[in-house]
């Protein structure tokens, strides 16, 4: 028997999709695309499982906010002739905040959405998208069952202490807290170390989600301990536009010095900041990697820096560390950079194996190496289709 489970990833300007096709309990990509600029020029792109493109569409957007409704309109009416007889088993989403109650994957009801909502102020810039996408999906798939499968889920099994701030406990005990995010790819490299990495998957790993958005993340036993994230997705590394770790008084500093509301400080921090705003030239990696600009350069080398001082401190949280693990698209495509944070960690007993690192491993490291290092591309659509198999299936 056949069927199909549909993967959703809605934000704000845009709703990415994979079907999977699901014989007995194999999921296999089919289709994958996104739809663009949802509420500006609507643009749908998707190929199939050979790459080759199958649809490029654009549509005239229509009234302002209702960019999911459409976008989803439009990808179930091109859909639905392509599903194989017995249909789609479900829908699973990523949403990106669950707060401190959802600590696994959940299926969708209405009673749950409203407690859902009660998480949107701690996600203010992503949970509203996902809810729209949740909606529409509701609205244009009626009587598909949907799931939700949450970035902050993995991390609540962390012990009490990487939880929380230093701050008084009444602001913890109203959800200011230490969350941590990309947990669906944490989960999916954990899912996959037995295989790749059978030799250190009951260890200590310290894994490096590099992408435009980018955390680190220790796991013990395949069990998180820690992240470089933290409330929001602003913690941490340096990023595309994002500043990453901040002195909090920089923050008051805009605000008393710079007379900056909180609409302008969240613009300079979330769009302006990390490699764009030190080069001021990109966000790009590539497009930094292959600039002579020196500001470029430093933009780099900051973001490098940061990876180095963040593995340095999860391996301390995790009492040592015994591998060190790249992924996402900086850390799978990205071997220059990866040599360099190798080289950085030289002291930890990481040495670089170059003809592997420039092979993309997956191992990287030499066979003396005391730490190992490998390269494992993320999945977090095959975990999101998996998690809605289990709970619907
Ligand atoms: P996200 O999913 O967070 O939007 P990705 O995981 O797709 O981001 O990663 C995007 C980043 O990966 C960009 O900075 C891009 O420049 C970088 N990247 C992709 N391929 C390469 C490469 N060959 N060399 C350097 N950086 C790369």
């Amino acid at each position: 028997m056949s069927r199909a489970v549909l993967v959703l990833n809605a934000g704000s300007s845009s709703i990415k999709f994979t079907l999977f096709d699901l014989i007995g309990a194999e999921l296999t990509p089919r289709y994958d695309g996104q739809i663009e600029a949802i509420d500006v020029a609507p643009h749908f792109v998707a190929t199939d499982a050979s790459g080759a493109q199958i649809v490029n569409r654009t549509w005239a957007a229509r009234m302002a906010g209702s960019g999911h409704e459409h976008a989803l309109a439009e990808l179930s009416t091109w859909l639905l002739p392509l599903l194989p007889p017995e249909g789609l088993l479900g829908v699973g989403h990523r949403v990106v905040h669950g707060g401190p109650e959802f600590t696994t994957p959940t299926v969708i009801d209405d009673a749950m959405l409203e407690r859902l909502a009660r998480y949107t102020p701690l996600a203010p810039l992503h949970n509203p998208a996902n809810l729209a996408g949740i909606a529409a999906t509701f609205e244009h798939l009626p009587g598909v069952p949907q799931v939700a499968c949450f970035d902050t889920a993995f991390h609540r099994s962390r012990p009490p202490v990487a939880d929380r701030f230093a701050i008084p406990a009444a602001l913890y005990a109203e959800g200011v807290r230490r969350y941590g995010f990309h947990g669906l790819s944490y989960e999916y490299i954990a899912s996959a170390l037995p295989e790749v990495a059978p030799e250190v998957a009951g260890g200590r790993v310290v894994v490096a989600h590099l992408g435009n958005g980018a955390s680190m993340a220790a796991l013990k036993a395949g069990v998180i301990v820690d992240s470089t994230m933290s409330f929001t997705a602003l913690d941490g590394l340096a990023m595309g536009t994002r500043c990453g770790q901040l002195d909090a008084g920089v923050v008051l500093y805009l605000m008393q010095e710079k007379r900056m509301d909180a609409q302008q400080i969240e613009t300079l921090l979330y769009k302006q900041s990390g490699l764009l705003g030190v080069s001021g030239i990109s966000s790009d990696m590539r497009v930094l990697a292959a600039s002579d600009d020196p500001l470029a350069q430093l933009a780099i080398d900051l973001f490098v820096y940061r990876v180095v001082c963040a593995a340095g401190a999860l391996a301390a949280a995790l009492g040592g560390i015994d591998a060190l693990v790249f992924t996402a698209g900086i850390g799978e495509n990205a071997a220059p950079l990866r040599a360099r944070v190798v080289a950085d960690l030289a002291w930890l007993g990481i040495e670089l194996d170059a003809a592997a690192n420039a092979a993309r491993g997956p191992r990287i490291s030499t066979p003396g190496s005391r730490v190992a290092a490998y390269v494992i591309s993320t999945d977090e659509e095959l975990m999101i289709a998996q998690h809605t198999v289990r709970l619907l299936g």
